[in-house]
């Protein structure tokens, strides 16, 4: 008797531990709210979006992240938000370094978004800001709630939470003990007034240990909720009868996990390709997932206009400026400092995947440089004016950002 209750109690475990690895977004947009949220948005994209908009100039949508730490080690660093940040930049725009693991029957319908995600530099009251909150609380672990009507504890101070920045002009994300799910959210509106916004596992959010999901597209898969797509699958539990309402993606029975191999046949897509395992609103594991597709990405644009047509807002906008990381190993050298026609930057070790970005004081990235494995890169600035810029440079085991100036 004893060894069937502790068989039980294994079999739950699996369960639980299971299920804690899994978007907590589901439940929000198969309810009643979310699925007439998905009937109004189909009515708004076929009257206002009766052939695809681009966005004119590039959307720039201040973030503001809460940290809400209980134990130390929920207290992350700057640097992995500086890191997450440049990771949702890469995947909504296309520039991710793993583009090329897209299948080739795939990258015909690959889309960028023309979206630049910075941190707010301006509180709602207008006053400066890193747009990183650190808020210690005694709440042990969150969850998300219940149902759309429930009040999220993450979300409210008065609750042991942080309370939520203006929800039409920032997009909240918050960083937390979270039990039960990796991450969640829904399309602004789904939630209570104020309650909008991210929520994920401090163990989820940048480069981190968290495996499978551990390169941060966590987060690039709740935005791409927060804008409006719903899971590839159709959240149909097996079925093909249920859609993600985007055209260019394959039809799926349910979601994929670990990281299956090319091609992937089910149900609904019996033949070669197959379905889309590598589409960030999938469930296989982060390095496995690499796109959205241009049907994904005219739908968000239509979403963002639908929920949160006043985001745009490019004078509320930091990004990252000099930190120093004295707990990395890693040594980075600049020569000359100031710079004019040439820099060398070297590396103690050489970079593992690396990435060198060299930005505007405006955050624009005047200069890329992806794949990085060498100990040193010699880069041509010639073309640069003079003037204050950020060189950000990351692996997986790194982080660092610096302040140059380039002269005469
Ligand atoms: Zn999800």
């Amino acid at each position: 008797m004893k060894y069937i209750i502790l068989f039980f109690f294994f079999i739950c475990s699996i369960t639980l531990s299971y299920t804690q690895e899994i978007c907590g977004t589901e439940h929000f947009i198969t309810s009643e709210k979310g699925k007439n949220f998905y009937v109004q948005l189909n009515e708004y994209i076929q009257k206002e979006f009766p052939s695809v908009k681009s966005n004119k100039t590039t959307t720039v949508i201040p973030l503001v992240f809460h940290i809400v730490y209980n134990a130390p080690q929920q207290n992350i660093h700057d640097s992995v938000i500086y890191r997450q940040l440049d990771i949702l930049n890469n995947d909504f725009q296309r520039k991710n370094a793993d583009t090329n693991n897209t299948p080739s029957a795939f990258k015909s319908v690959s889309g960028a978004l023309d979206v630049e995600f910075c941190l707010a530099k301006q509180t709602p009251n207008g006053q400066s800001t890193t747009g990183i909150l650190r808020v210690q609380t005694a709440t042990t672990s969150f969850a998300s709630p219940v149902n759309y009507a429930v009040p999220d504890p993450i979300k409210r101070t008065n609750m042991g939470g942080s309370d939520s920045w203006n929800t039409e002009k920032y997009i909240n994300i918050w960083i937390c003990n979270l039990t039960g799910s990796t991450a969640y959210t829904a399309p602004k509106g789904n939630f209570l007034p104020g309650d909008d916004g991210i929520v994920c596992h401090y163990n989820h959010i940048g480069l981190t240990n968290g495996y499978p999901y551990n390169k941060g597209r966590s987060i690039v898969h709740e935005m791409g909720h927060y804008f409006g797509l719903k899971h590839i699958w159709g959240d149909d539990n097996g079925t093909c009868a249920g859609t993600d309402f985007i055209n260019d993606t394959p039809n799926q029975a349910n979601y994929s996990t670990n990281c299956p191999s090319f091609p992937l046949v089910d149900a609904c897509s019996p033949n070669s390709p197959g379905v889309m395992f590598m589409n960030y609103m999938d469930y296989s594991e982060d390095a496995c997932r690499n796109m959205f597709t241009q049907g994904q990405v005219n739908y968000m644009i239509a979403g963002m206009n639908f929920t949160i047509p006043n985001i745009h807002n490019p004078t509320t906008c930091s990004f990252p400026t000099e930190i120093s990381e004295k707990h990395f190993s890693q040594i980075v050298s600049f020569y000359p400092n100031p710079f004019s026609d040439n820099l060398l930057v070297s590396f103690s070790a050489p970079l593992q995947n690396g990435t060198l970005r060299i930005k505007d004081l405006n955050g624009k990235t005047v200069h890329l440089l992806q794949y990085i494995t060498a100990d040193s890169e010699k880069i041509n600035t010639s073309l640069l004016t003079e003037g204050i810029y950020f060189l950000e440079i990351f692996d997986e085991n790194f982080y660092s950002i610096k302040k140059l100036i380039k002269i005469k």
